[in-house]
């Protein structure tokens, strides 16, 4: 089959390399260059235990202090577009006990196979930076290491089953000394993972050429248009290309919502602002990724660069580096450093998670749209379900084998908007 992917993201590599290793033929085009989005400057985490959604009990009273807010790590900024305020009234809707709860349990279940999706790739020769340290969780107050050791046991009650250690006082610094001697404590996730992104997105996307893919950069999509008298898509670019295929995979991040429009689908979509600063430095560099609990700030060591990564500015979706932002990341990772500082700056980064109302992912056919597959809404959790992602979708879609991972995952969940998610799945295989 001839299958054109729209993004070439972590997800969209992800599918397009899975797709090619089931012998298909594969064009990735995308708008910038290849990996430059948001999967370039995150944290480059692979971590099932931190999989539950954002949309979660406490999102009112924050999504309120947000409004206000410019020190905090999380913002919303509203904008005029249609759509906006019902994103933010469904995320709201989501967020009770019951839903999230839900969400949480099927995101956990998914990403129990991150690490194996992970390691598969490694197996098959796709090349990329990986470590594998574990994840420490760094708290300045010890009531929040309590209320995170009681909700460790509430992960672990939905089948995580990785190995977890708590460090205290002067354990901390034989844990990692390049951590603050002012710190409460660290909760270990020994089992954790970290990749540095912009690594693995050219590891796949290299995997993908050498299996005899195509990656087309700086061509933004404009339409995609169904020919239904010979089963196939037309895929319009703005330099002109008219890209025909027999499936279109459709992961370009928030754009995607612009994109699916036009076929009369919605995807409640929203860009959540994340900004990082990439830098060598003087002082000791932490061994392991930390988690900066009470600041929301991601501290990724790569070789010898430190990563520090944070804010979730949601509707903000210009690629404009904020200084102040990005000085607030820096400021607030530092303070749980006790001596690393950064000196040169590698590279400094804005990218925007694609964060849909449940804050949990879209994987899966359009219905009523024989051959058209999203994938994209994976928020905070690119990297981690990334991988697992492409390998799933790959067999729906080449195999057209359903996978029973996915399916919290469907467009059909957001039933109340869209009447082309209310076909039944066999039907929305089949061509009409
Ligand atoms: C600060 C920060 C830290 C993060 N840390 C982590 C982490 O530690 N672990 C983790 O799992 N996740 C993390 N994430 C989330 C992760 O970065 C994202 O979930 C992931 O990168 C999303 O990948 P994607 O392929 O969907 O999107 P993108 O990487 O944004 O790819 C979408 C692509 O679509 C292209 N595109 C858009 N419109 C068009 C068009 N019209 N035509 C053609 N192409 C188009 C874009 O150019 C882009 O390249 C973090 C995010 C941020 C912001």
């Amino acid at each position: 089959m001839k299958i054109t992917v729209i993004g070439a993201g972590v997800i969209g590599l992800s599918c397009a390399y899975e797709l090619s290793e089931l012998g298909h033929q594969l064009t990735v085009v995308d708008a910038g260059a290849a990996g430059a989005a948001a999967s370039a400057g995150n944290a480059g985490w692979i971590t099932p235990f931190l999989s539950a959604p954002r949309a979660a009990p406490g999102a009112v009273r924050d999504a309120v202090r947000s409004f206000t807010s410019t020190e905090g790590p999380a913002r919303m900024r509203p904008h005029l577009e249609l759509g906006f305020a019902s994103w933010v009234a469904q995320f709201l809707r989501a967020s009770n006990q019951q839903r999230s709860a839900r969400a949480t349990a099927a995101l956990q279940k998914f990403a129990r196979h991150a690490h194996d999706h992970v390691d598969s790739l490694l197996e098959r020769g796709v090349s990329f930076e990986h470590h594998t340290d574990g994840l420490a969780v760094v708290f300045k107050q010890a009531d929040n290491l309590a209320h995170y050791e009681q909700l460790a046991g509430k992960i672990r009650s939905l089948g995580y089953e990785g190995e977890i250690a708590v460090h205290r006082g002067s354990d901390v610094v034989a844990f990692d000394p390049a951590i603050s001697r002012d710190v409460a404590g660290v909760l270990h996730l020994v089992s954790e993972r970290h990749v540095r992104p912009e690594t693995l997105t050219a590891g796949l996307a290299k995997a993908l050429v050498t299996n005899g893919g195509e990656v087309i950069e700086g061509d933004p999509v404009r339409r995609i248009t169904r020919l239904p008298a010979v089963g196939k898509w037309a895929v319009d670019t703005a330099e002109g290309r008219e890209l025909d295929a027999d499936h279109v995979v459709l992961a370009a991040g928030f754009a995607t919502r612009a994109l699916l429009k036009p076929l009369g689908v919605n995807v409640p979509l929203e860009a959540a602002k994340g900004t990082s600063m990439t830098a060598y430095g003087e002082g000791l560099a932490p061994a392991h990724p930390l988690k900066l609990y009470e600041h929301m700030v991601a501290c990724s060591p790569f070789g010898n660069s430190v990563r520090l990564s944070g804010t979730f500015d949601v509707g903000r979706r210009d690629f404009d580096l904020n200084r102040k932002r990005l000085d607030m990341v820096v400021r607030h990772g530092t303070s749980y450093l006790d001596t690393w500082r950064p000196t040169d700056i590698e590279h400094e980064w804005v990218g925007h998670r694609s964060t849909t109302v449940d804050d949990t992912p879209v994987i899966g056919p359009v219905p009523g749209l024989p051959g058209l597959y999203v994938a994209t809404g994976h928020g905070t959790l690119g990297v981690t379900l990334g991988p697992a992602t492409g390998a799933l979708a790959a067999r729906e879609i080449a195999l057209q084998e359903e996978q029973p991972l996915l399916a919290p995952f469907r467009l059909t969940r957001f039933r109340a908007r869209n009447s082309r998610t209310q076909l039944p799945y066999a039907e929305r295989l089949i061509n009409d």
